[in-house]
């Protein structure tokens, strides 16, 4: 194929969105966008369809006044969006399980997934992997900086027919760093109370609100366990969690001769997009502040404190049950973050949500796409319903 490759944008106008478009403007011989989408921001999606001029612009809610011609309208842009045949590559940003069907659709039409929601495969992990081998060349890549890192540090050890959809061999440890979040050096019952300008105060990324509250209660970090899980198909008892509050190493491997390969780089989504665009790939970037050892000192490290984070351990115990298990903590989460948000939810009570949700849901099937559906829909009228 000539000339730029085509990227199908899901989520255009958030965080990772306008990342991607940064990095893409920057990259014009290589890469163009080929449909875009975006849920309820119209006016910003107005502007990066002037920009970019994709063949299809999909407004996922929020229409109101009449759309301009080619527009398409509703749930179904993100599937049509995915599996565009314009589109090589379809850079997934949406936010939460709403992006699940889309990724989907795109693996099993052969596509590249550039994957931000990580959400997709906590839920669907399974039906990932199956759909990426039954498609012959539709593959996941992950955008996600610890998972960026992950699969920079295992450059050339990628392949085989080992489980997961980037299936690796030889890996002892996986040590996923987290940046512990604003509430880092809090005492638990301070956390339990805090507000939410105090969640929505992280002290190393600038992100999305939903990420931004999962990074201050560590269910982030749970669903990134999961995420190298299915991805790399490595046992959860060889994936590690490690407080880094300078956000400075974004993963290591530690192989079985026991040396310890880390991936560095200052905090910045650009890195992992364009990584995901151009893997297996470097293509020459000066988008992102250099690298300066001496002024990133000192880099420290610490244990998790799983008292004060029970998201954490919830999350990961979900992923090791298996089944609709991590999509039910996803749901609750989800939905529990989402009253936070509003005010009927106090920050402490979002690990008891989501407890109560998997005592609850935890042993449901996991099979097929109905079985997780529904399981999701049962999770989040739980939680609406916590007190
Ligand atoms: P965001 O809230 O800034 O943007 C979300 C985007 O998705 C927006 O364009 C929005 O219009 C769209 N969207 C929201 N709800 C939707 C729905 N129901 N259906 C379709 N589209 C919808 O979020 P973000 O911070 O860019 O994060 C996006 C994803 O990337 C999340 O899964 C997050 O965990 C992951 N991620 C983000 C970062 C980061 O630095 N922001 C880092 C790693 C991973
Ligand atoms: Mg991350």
């Amino acid at each position: 194929m000539s000339g730029p490759t085509g990227i199908a944008l899901l989520g255009a106008t958030g965080s990772i969105g306008e990342t991607a478009q940064r990095v893409v403007s920057r990259h014009p011989d290589r890469f163009r966008f080929a449909a875009m989408t975006a849920h309820g921001n119209r006016p910003a999606l107005e502007i990066a369809a002037a920009r970019w001029k994709p063949s299809l612009v999909g407004l996922v809610n929020g229409g109101g006044a009449p759309l301009p011609a080619g527009w398409c309208h509703g749930r179904e842009c993100l599937v049509q969006a995915a599996t565009h045949p314009d589109a090589a590559i379809v850079l997934n940003a949406v936010v939460g399980a709403a992006g699940l069907e889309a990724t989907l659709a795109a693996v099993s039409a052969g596509k590249r997934v550039a994957l931000a929601n990580k959400e997709s495969l906590v839920v669907g992990g399974a039906l990932m992997e199956r759909a990426a081998r039954a498609s012959g060349g539709g593959q996941v890549v992950p955008v996600d900086s610890e998972h960026s890192a992950l699969l920079q540090c295992l450059a050339g050890r990628v392949g085989g027919d080992g489980p997961g959809l980037l299936p690796v061999a030889g890996v002892r440890r996986f040590i996923i760093t987290a940046s512990g979040g604003p509430f880092r050096a809090w005492e638990s019952e301070r956390i339990r109370g805090a507000r939410l300008e105090d969640a929505l105060n992280h002290p190393t990324w600038s992100m999305g609100r939903k990420i931004t509250v999962d990074s201050a209660s560590l269910a982030n970090k749970a669903l990134e366990v999961i995420e190298a899980h299915v991805l790399f198909g490595v046992p959860y008892d060889r994936i590690e969690v490690v407080v880094h509050p300078q956000s400075i190493v974004h993963s290591m491997v530690e192989f079985e001769d026991g040396s310890v390969i880390a991936q560095l780089g200052v905090p910045s989504m650009e890195l992992p997009v364009l990584y995901a665009l151009g893997y297996p790939d470097r293509l020459e970037d000066h988008g992102v502040p250099r690298f300066d050892p001496v002024a990133s000192s000192p880099l420290t490290f610490e244990p998790v404190r799983h008292d004060a984070f029970p998201t954490l351990g919830l999350g990961v115990a979900a992923g090791r049950r298996g089944g609709a298990a991590p999509a039910v903590f996803n749901a609750a989460n989800e939905a529990a973050v989402s009253r936070f948000l509003d005010g009927s939810l106090s920050f402490g009570g979002i690990p008891g949500a989501i407890e109560s949700a998997l005592t609850r849901l935890g042993d449901r099937s996991g099979d097929d796409l109905p079985a997780l559906l529904a399981a999701d829909a049962a999770a989040r009228i739980l939680v609406q319903e916590f007190r």
